[in-house]
């Protein structure tokens, strides 16, 4: 008898279209291209519809059929369903007619989309059997893995960068996991983890169970086009590590129009970087089809991948839909930061930062032209990039606890404007 798999059908190579059965492997052993997950889109449509989906839970998972496992979800309840804010008076600040964003910085638990992978992965890694749980990360994906695995009951091993940000790595220490800092980048983690991964039965959420672990960007997507009221935006901003985020919005789109979720239309995808780690925007700016690797060297830590694995397929991606890449520097990183918070109330991490920056810079040049209207992903919290921008964000003024200091320093104040 067949296992029962879902709606899933089998793991599918991208480059030779060879398929593999639905375990924990990520790469065609004739091409080494990676491996997706295909689906039985069919089966999928009769269950999965604008009423069926209205009724169930406001989290990731309400899209379930579109999403690799094969029984219930275990991991992930509260995560995802987040705000789809607009942003009236960014919006005027960039110069464009509308513009909203999609903020993933409040999304549960450890406040970056990477909540969105993980319980996709570690719900796969359970009914694959798997008791520990593994990830190389820059940063949000390990505090991600931490808190998820904690939560779930599993042992977890994170990966870094030893250079990463204070908060980054106390947010993952302090869920007990083994946190390794490696004296290198992070493509150098990831090397490595490819060969612990391939002598310890574990489950590394993005090297052996990628497949899967990447189709849960899709859930960020899928919200947007609901929380659209079922429309895809004219314009997606995506920022790019890997890539993988911004090719995965790209399906989610495809397949809500393929299941008549929403009605066929054309929509650009543009990516954002940052100017010290920019291969994937280098390429798309030189009408490039490959990307070439770079050494890192940015305060966008989160995104600082020189190698990144999709960086093929979002390349692609933008050249389908007729989408820009673009990049911003550290200084245009913090700037971005500022603008959203004092604009809007959000405060990013620097990824979101850079997709800010990004798209001002595409709407200044009419990549994005002014009369249209944008969906800009804004992907992680301020707070656990700090460092990013302590003393670039105006300083406290210190008084004595006495109303006539309070005074004279308004009294000050009104001066300067007058
Ligand atoms: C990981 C990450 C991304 C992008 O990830 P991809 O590898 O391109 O999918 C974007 N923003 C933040 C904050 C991240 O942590
Ligand atoms: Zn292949």
């Amino acid at each position: 008898m067949q296992k029962n798999e879902g709606f899933m059908k089998a793991l599918k190579c991208r480059e030779c279209g060879r398929e593999y059965p639905l375990e924990a492997t990520h790469v065609c052993e004739f091409d080494f291209g990676p491996l997706e997950v295909v689906y039985d889109y069919a089966r999928a449509k009769q269950t999965l519809t604008r009423k069926s989906i209205a009724s169930r839970p406001q989290n990731m998972w309400r899209y379930r059929e579109l999403l690799p496992i094969a029984g219930d979800p275990t991991v992930g309840f509260q995560v995802g369903f987040t705000p789809l804010v607009k942003a009236d008076r960014l919006a005027k600040r960039l110069g464009i007619r509308e513009l909203w964003i999609k903020n993933d910085t409040v999304n549960y638990p450890t406040l970056s989309f990477k909540d969105r992978v993980v319980s996709v992965a570690l719900s796969r890694a359970r009914e694959l059997g798997f008791t520990t749980v593994a990830c190389a990360s820059t940063g949000n994906l390990a505090n991600s893995v931490s808190a998820n695995a904690a939560a779930a009951g599993l042992k977890a091993y994170v990966f870094i960068p030893a250079d990463l940000e204070e908060g980054k790595v106390v947010n993952s220490l302090v869920y007990g996991a083994d946190v390794i800092a490696i004296k290198g980048h992070y493509d150098e983690v990831n090397r490595l983890c490819a060969e612990i991964a391939g002598k310890f039965g574990w489950a590394f959420v993005n090297v052996n169970m990628r497949p899967y672990y990447a189709e849960g960007s899709k859930s960020m997507g899928f919200e947007i086009v609901e929380q659209m009221n079922w429309a895809i935006p004219q314009h997606t901003v995506v920022c790019m590590a890997s890539g993988s985020l911004l090719t995965k919005i790209h399906k989610s789109y495809q397949e809500s129009m393929k299941l008549g979720l929403t009605p066929e239309t054309n929509y650009q995808i543009h990516g954002a970087q940052a100017t010290g780690c920019s291969p994937i925007s280098t390429a798309q700016k030189a009408g490039m089809d490959f990307f070439k690797p770079v050494k890192p060297n940015t305060i966008a830590k989160s995104l600082a991948i020189g190698t990144p694995a999709d960086g093929f397929y979002a390349l692609r991606v933008m050249r389908d839909t007729g989408g820009s890449a673009e990049d911003v520097t550290d200084d245009e990183i913090r700037e971005g930061i500022r603008l959203l918070a004092e604009c809007e109330g959000i405060f990013a991490e620097t990824a979101g930062g850079v997709t800010v920056g990004v798209a001002k810079k595409l709407i200044a040049s009419g990549k994005i032209p002014a009369n249209d209207s944008a969906v800009l992903c804004v992907t992680g919290h301020g707070l656990k990039t700090l460092d990013a921008v302590v003393g670039h964000v105006g300083r406290t003024r210190e008084i004595k606890p006495s109303l006539r200091e309070f005074e004279t320093l308004l009294d000050a104040d009104q001066k300067v404007k007058r």
